[in-house]
């Protein structure tokens, strides 16, 4: 036996898997031709920052529009920051976007799928038959160093362009098979290192799918790839997880970018086809003319969260994520104004090099076209579930009369030029508050020509000829023949040409009945708010408008 060979004994001797059982336990896939693997890889913290939504649904996209896997991994090799039920709820998070995975784990402690387990901090083994392997064929060594010494290191190398452990500083690289033996007899903890075949001249070339071609210096570093509990570092596991697993394509945060010639230097000693690299650039914010990354700590819209609470649909954060994610997918929208959002052809190419911009006001739009599209009772149901959790008051006026609310909500709905007046389900409150008598605040400030005077006139009519029986037509004609007693004109364009004539016109006229039915000067469709009401409820505001007007004409 060889030093390697009895090395890799003396380090694992508990590894009786080889490298190959492995690769013959998780054969490659059998995919078509151009599918796509990809994953998500959530570190069990709970928190979904909408950076993390943004970048699993481009990696879910690529699968799914190629006839591809989707799958998620579930990296908990730090146990410190382990968090009880974080995967249930990061799952929920992403299922709510319809991020609904093929295979890995698809519910906290449930796994699915052929290339289990799907959780690192049962993959030890794993990670452990190729450490071995890299042991034996001497691309890997323990090192003793303490933390006191590496701390030394890195303040001696202040000043020094490469940093970390390499050349001088990588002390432990070639000791001989008997000191490490006595050693580890001795009980000291070591570390796993990658014996590093770069070099400072070395070059790093690889082709981003969104970034384009990179090149960067090859990695010279021996970096850790086991620790001394014998658990992976993020980048042994990520190289052979992401092997094993065959994922195609790794869509990950381009903060990874840095280390990536780290992993493809791991790829090559292991001998391992390496994957295509996916960098995401993360959401920027635009802050005093600059720009900053999307922060958990600063904005709220960081956190997945927010969207539920405030009741944004999830198919609008879906529109609006596209809409960060590819450029040309407005246009599509466009075109296909009602096509699922399946449909739309994602592709990684026209992803944003440097960062979309989080736009709330983009969002915000984004969603009450979204909305505006919607049946009655879907924005009904929708709003229902979401106003049971988040705003019992909307839930209880809902149950009241769930039918008369759907009316409510289907005003200037439903036909080919809806209303947009609802981004999110928290607008509803607000925005229907004057249909009950519940949370109707009157507000008798007028607008245009509008005068209390005019309004007092138009009031003392109004009260005596209003019937609820009326149709459409036969509404709006008892307010146009209504005009001419009260000074005012039918006829928009009579008033513009000679306005000296006149206290106003008919949408005075309007606006006087509208300010005293709703407090508002702008609502939806006045003629049907006006059925909704009930005659004693128009009846009544109308007499206490009046009342109001008359006292402060
Ligand atoms: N666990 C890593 C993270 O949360 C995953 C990165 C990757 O996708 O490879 O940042």
């Amino acid at each position: 036996m060889t030093d390697n060979f009895k090395l890799a004994e003396l380090l694992f001797p508990q590894i009786k898997k080889t490298p190959e059982d492995y690769v013959a336990i998780y054969p490659a896939r059998n995919l078509p031709e151009g599918a796509r693997v990809t994953r998500f890889a959530p570190s069990p913290t709970g928190f979904l920052h909408f950076g993390n939504l943004f970048t699993c649904l481009v990696s879910y996209k690529t699968a799914k529009s190629t006839g591809g896997v989707f799958y998620v991994r579930v990296e908990d090799t730090d146990q410190k920051r382990k968090v009880e039920g974080a995967i249930e709820v990061m799952l929920k998070g992403l299922s709510v976007y319809g991020i609904v995975p093929d295979e890995g784990v698809i519910a906290e402690g449930e796994e699915k799928g052929d290339y289990a387990p799907y959780y690192q901090s049962q993959r030890k083994d794993i990670y452990q038959a190729f450490a071995k392997r890299l042991v034996e064929e001497g691309l890997a060594y323990p090192c003793f160093m303490s933390a006191e010494e590496l701390d030394e290191i890195r303040a001696q190398q202040e000043n020094e362009s490469i940093k970390g452990i390499w050349g001088k500083w990588a002390k432990h690289r070639d000791l001989s098979f008997g000191e490490i033996e006595s050693r580890i007899n001795a009980g000291e903890a070591w570390t796993l290192r990658l014996k590093s075949p770069g070099t400072t001249e070395g070059k790093c070339f690889f082709d981003d799918v969104i970034k384009g071609k990179i090149e960067m210096p090859e990695n010279v570093q021996d970096i850790v790839i086991l620790k001394s509990d014998g658990i992976p570092t993020y980048h042994f596991a990520h190289a052979i997880d992401d092997h094993l697993m065959r994922t195609t394509h790794v869509v990950r945060g381009d903060e990874w970018i840095a280390s990536t010639p780290i992993h493809l230097q791991l790829f090559k000693v292991l001998g391992f086809r390496p994957p295509k690299y996916a960098h995401v650039a993360p959401i920027m914010k635009e802050e005093n003319g600059g720009k900053r990354k999307l922060s958990k700590r600063k904005d709220p819209e960081a956190a997945v969260t927010y969207y539920a609470e405030e009741g944004f649909p999830s198919e609008s954060v879906n529109e609006y994520m596209l809409t960060l994610a590819n450029s040309n997918f407005e246009d599509w929208r466009r075109m296909n104004q009602t096509e699922d959002i399946d449909k739309f052809p994602f592709n990684l190419k026209k992803m944003s090099v440097s960062g979309a911009l989080f736009d709330m006001v983009k969002l915000t739009d984004v969603s009450k076209n979204v909305i505006c599209k919607m049946p009655a009772k879907k924005v009904f149901d929708l709003s229902y579930e979401w106003a049971k959790e988040y705003n019992p008051a909307l839930a209880a006026l809902y149950e009241l009369n769930p039918q008369r609310a759907t009316a409510i909500l289907n005003i200037d709905r439903e036909n080919k030029k809806p209303r947009k007046d609802i981004a999110k389900w928290s607008d509803i409150p607000d925005y229907i508050s004057y249909m009950f008598s519940e949370t109707f605040t009157p507000n008798y400030e007028l607008a245009g020509n509008a005068t209390p005077a005019l309004a007092a006139r138009v009031l003392e009519k109004y009260i005596g000829i209003v019937n609820l029986a009326d149709d459409k037509d036969a509404w709006f004609e008892r307010i146009k023949a209504l005009c001419p007693e009260v000074g005012c004109t039918p006829n928009v364009k009579e008033y513009k040409a000679e306005p000296e004539k006149f206290d106003g016109h008919v949408g005075d006229v309007s606006t006087v009945i509208r300010v005293a039915l709703t407090g508002r000067t702008n609502t939806p469709d006045l003629f049907a708010i006006t059925a909704l009401l009930g005659e004693n409820e128009v009846k009544a505001r109308l007499e206490k408008a009046l009342e109001y007007y008359k006292e402060n004409a």
